[in-house]
């Protein structure tokens, strides 16, 4: 019998767990046991009813169009409940000296595929502007860039103006990250293509048309009515209790031949094949005897802090609030929060009609300081942006603050090369794979998938 122990159990962690219970229930002789050192399993998805207000304390949906995420909700019968963004009224507003400027629509990230409301929008200069119609005439480069950053690259397309108003502030929503350290191979591929294809993105984005799906163009994001977590816990119903190690963090891991002891506590145990499904500065610690270079490359992939503060709101401020999922703030803005979600509006099933349900998110690089910070001195913070932007002055009828530690993985210029390099190490290491957040994308659909291919390429070797 082969036996696999995970360590980790957040989504990626425990979607290889359910790839392993699916092969023992068809017949497979495997056993695993999964460790978790927190009580809770699901990692960063959990989602608490406060009041009436179903409140996301981590992600608050997925991308649609990755299709993992989604499979995986129909494959755990919780179709019914899938429910999709409110594009109807999608709207994001960047902050500009202290208003809120609508995205102008049909502006696909950075890359304008209409051009009177990009003309007619307030957010950019006309310099900006005429740089964008500059930019469609560029050809496609005749030799292969290196890896740049983000900013790097959209400077070299848009200028200055498109990176600080909209591509930073986009990034450190959704990354907690910096756009001058961040990797555009890694972060935005699909640009780099598009660039060595067409040259010029404004054309390539034309040209290449909207991610569809049978001609119907889906809404962006996807949750489940009674939120993400429950996502986690139906993966978590289909694993046998026994194999789940709640409240137990793996300490080391030890190559034996051909096999790993797994010391967690006072307990430790031998098994045939191990994923790490951990942060890889974990991952690194753990690895640090089997491979002292596997782990240092774990180790020097940075992550950052993010802290969400959701406040509710009476009916009041639910009718001042402007339609629209929410806004970003670009750095040059006195506000220190980076984005706040309108949650009544992303969603259904999230907030009473009489209630505005808001979401902020502060972090970034910034995140250490404001972690150490305690939760009235952040309350005072987001109450201050909120009246600044938005001219909320009424107390919350709650609040709840949520602190995550060294949650996100940043990729920054070279994680790819950093990435083949940390493939091609646990290589050597038979019976080992690693899952999660830090290797081949951040969102929930990749963390599955990375969980899940963890989980085959232990059951082909
Ligand atoms: C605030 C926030 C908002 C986000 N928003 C979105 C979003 O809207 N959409 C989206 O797609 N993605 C979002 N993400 C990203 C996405 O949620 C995460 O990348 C993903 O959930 C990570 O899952 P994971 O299982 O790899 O890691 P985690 O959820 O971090 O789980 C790792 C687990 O390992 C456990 N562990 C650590 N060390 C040990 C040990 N030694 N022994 C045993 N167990 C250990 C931890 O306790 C944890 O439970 C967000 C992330 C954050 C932090």
């Amino acid at each position: 019998m082969t036996r696999v122990a995970i360590i980790g159990g957040g989504v990626s962690g425990l979607s290889a767990a359910y790839a392993l219970e699916k092969q023992r229930i068809k017949g497979a002789d495997l056993d695993y046991v999964l460790y978790e050192s927190s009580s809770h399993l699901g990692g960063v998805l959990q989602s608490q009813l406060v009041g009436k207000c179903l409140v996301e304390a981590g992600p608050d949906s997925f991308l649609s169009e990755k299709f993992w995420a989604v499979d995986l909700c129909r494959e755990l019968g919780l179709e019914d409940q899938l429910i999709t963004s409110n594009d109807a009224g999608r709207k994001t507003y960047v902050v500009k000296d202290g208003r809120m400027v609508p995205i102008p629509n049909g502006l696909m990230f950075m890359a304008p595929t209409r051009i009177l409301p990009t003309l007619r929008s307030s957010l950019f200069s006309w310099t900006t502007k005429m740089a964008m119609a500059r930019e469609w005439f560029v050809s496609a480069p005749t030799s292969i860039t290196s890896d740049e950053s983000v900013a790097a690259f959209v400077e070299r397309h848009y200028g200055r103006e498109m990176l600080e108003q909209l591509v930073a502030p986009l990034l450190a929503g959704v990354y907690g990250g910096d756009a001058s350290q961040l990797s555009m191979r890694a972060v935005l591929p699909r640009f780099v293509e598009m660039e060595r294809k067409h040259g010029s993105l404004s054309r390539g984005v034309i040209r290449e048309g909207k991610p569809e799906s049978h001609g119907i163009t889906k809404p962006v994001f996807t949750s489940l009515k009674g939120g993400m977590q429950q996502l986690t816990d139906a993966l978590v119903k289909t694993l046998r209790p026994a194999s789940l190690r709640r409240n137990t963090s793996v300490q080391a891991l030890q190559p034996q031949g051909t096999k790993w002891l797994v010391s967690a506590g006072y307990e430790s145990d031998q098994v045939d094949a191990v994923i790490i499904a951990t942060p890889a500065y974990v991952a690194a610690k753990l690895l640090n005897i089997a491979d002292l270079e596997l782990a240092s490359e774990l180790a020097a992939i940075p992550y950052n802090s993010s802290i969400i503060v959701a406040m509710a709101f009476d009916r009041r401020v639910r009718a001042l609030l402007p339609q629209g999922f929410g806004f970003l703030a670009p750095k040059s803005e006195p506000i220190k929060i980076l984005a706040a979600t309108f949650v009544h509006n992303k969603f259904g099933f999230r907030a009473p009609e009489d209630t505005a349900l808001i979401r902020c998110f502060l972090g970034g690089t910034n995140a250490d300081d404001y972690m150490q910070l305690d939760d009235n001195a952040i309350i005072e913070i987001v109450r201050r942006d909120l009246h600044r932007v938005l001219a909320i002055s009424t107390d919350p009828l709650f609040t709840v603050i949520y602190r995550w530690n060294r949650a996100m993985a940043q990729y920054v210029v070279g994680h790819l090369d950093r990435l083949a390099r940390i493939v091609t190490l646990c290589q050597k290491l038979p019976g080992l794979a690693l899952a999660g957040n830090a290797y081949t994308g951040i969102g929930i659909p990749d963390c599955i998938r990375s969980g899940m291919n963890a989980a085959a390429e232990l059951l082909k070797k």
